[in-house]
């Protein structure tokens, strides 16, 4: 058969339009289709009946002829080009989620919850492309989804959309909202471009990505009981808070070594909670349980004394709080103060910097971890494109993931054998369920 354009054109987007009247609580532009629905099956058959989507790379065709189709109905005369569109507007919801056992109650050494706070961030464009993106607002005083949408509107209304650099060295936000919104512009970029945002940021190294299953301070028996669980589940790695007593963190890490030994790799995070003194004692006592690194034991400055504790004791040492953007990893690389470091999206200000922490760290031969903040679905498909992109992100990245209970994506992902599949549809490849979003959304 020989492809005829012009017929599959307009019966596909017949089709599509036709889906969009109907009242399936559909953003407007067609990202938010539901990729199981009749009209993009259909659309799936007539392409791979064609000759011309035959071939090395009919997947990367299938997707970018479809996203330049969508272009074409809202476009029709502008199909193919994008240099013309801006943002037309930006909406922020905070939204907070509960979070299930065994995951709940979550202490650290500040704090316990059950639910997590996000602010899910949307950005529309002038030719109906939607972009999502998330930052975390956990436990911060007077977060306001309102300014924050006025913040974004008021700077981002009329700019261009795609371009991601100059919007890194130009844009006045702190750096979660910045995050927020940075994540949406790669949504946007993608679906623009028919590629994925790990595809974006130079290929897929890997289709998978392993999760570390995280959890609370716990005690022996519940840290064990939760240690088995994680095994059942298929988790390689596991990462718990500490950091508000001592003898409780030693007998946290003993009652998880004792219920299931070392099949589970095990990392602890007193989250800055000891002296340089303390910390190189709580090493030396966790020494004989064969962590995979410690986790920000002390302050995040001066950097020395991550290296004396890195002299002194001999437990591998991430750091966390030191790790800001990559200025901050840079000089982490150059005193030798970690032997991991775990950067964020929302403390980074974006995908961006952390794939550019990831470059720095393959180049000096360290490993680097996504850190999460009690994560949506959104900011954890930026840390599956993120880590699916990077060598360095080869261990196991923080996820609270499984203890959600429920997300905000229509298709939330699915964890098995401890592992996220890499989302392989345009931009973040995920669809935002906007019932979800009303029924979490937090006033403020
Ligand atoms: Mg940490």
């Amino acid at each position: 058969m020989v492809f005829d354009g012009t017929s599959a054109l307009s019966h596909v987007s017949s089709e599509l339009f036709q889906e969009k009247q109907q009242p399936l609580g559909l953003a407007p532009g067609f990202e938010s289709l539901n990729p199981n629905s009749a009209s993009l099956k259909l659309f799936f058959k007539l392409i791979n009946s064609c000759d011309c989507a035959k071939g090395k790379n009919k997947t990367h065709y299938d997707k970018r002829y479809f996203y330049n189709l969508r272009g074409f109905h809202h476009n029709p005369e502008h199909s193919m080009k994008r240099e013309d569109m801006q943002i037309s507007s930006v909406a922020v919801w905070v939204v907070e989620v509960p979070q299930i056992a065994p995951i709940a109650p979550y202490r650290s050494h500040v704090r316990s919850s059950s639910a997590t706070r996000s602010a899910i961030v949307r950005v529309d464009t002038t030719d109906g492309i939607t972009g999502w993106g998330e930052h975390n607002v956990n436990f911060l005083p007077d977060i306001s989804a309102r300014k924050m949408q006025a913040q974004a509107n008021e700077w981002l209304v009329g700019r261009d959309d795609l371009d991601i650099a100059l919007f890194h060295r130009d844009c006045p936000f702190e750096s979660r909202l910045k995050s927020g919104v940075e994540l949406a512009l790669w949504d946007i970029r993608g679906k623009a471009a028919g590629l994925s945002v790990a595809e974006l940021l130079g290929g897929v190294i890997r289709s998978r990505v392993s999760l570390a299953a995280c959890m609370g301070i716990q005690t022996y028996e519940r840290a064990g009981e939760i240690a088995s669980w994680c095994v059942e589940q298929g988790f390689s790695t596991l990462k718990t808070k500490a950091g508000a007593d001592m003898d409780e963190d030693v007998e946290m890490v003993r009652g998880i070594r004792d219920a299931v030994g070392d099949r589970l790799k095990l990392r602890i995070d007193p989250n800055r909670s000891y002296s340089l003194v303390e910390a190189i004692e709580l090493c030396r006592r966790v020494e004989e349980f064969n962590l995979e690194y410690i986790e920000q034991p002390i302050t995040a400055e001066p950097l020395s004394e991550a290296v004396a504790l890195r002299r002194d004791t001999n437990v591998p040492l991430a750091l966390n709080e030191s790790v800001v953007g990559p200025s901050s990893v840079m000089q982490i690389l150059r005193e030798g103060a970690a032997e991991f470091v775990l950067p964020d999206t929302h403390i980074a200000g974006g995908i961006q910097p952390c794939v550019i922490i990831g470059r720095l760290c393959e180049a000096a031969g360290i490993p680097s971890i996504m850190h999460c903040g009690h994560d949506l679905g959104p900011k954890t498909a930026a840390m599956l494109h993120v880590a699916a992109a990077c060598s360095a992100y080869s261990l196991a990245n923080d996820s609270t993931y499984y203890g959600l209970e429920n997300d905000i994506l229509t298709e939330p992902f699915r964890i098995e054998a401890g592992s996220i599949a890499v989302p392989t549809a345009p931009g973040l490849g995920i669809d935002v369920d906007l019932e979800m979003l009303d029924q979490y959304q937090v006033d403020c």
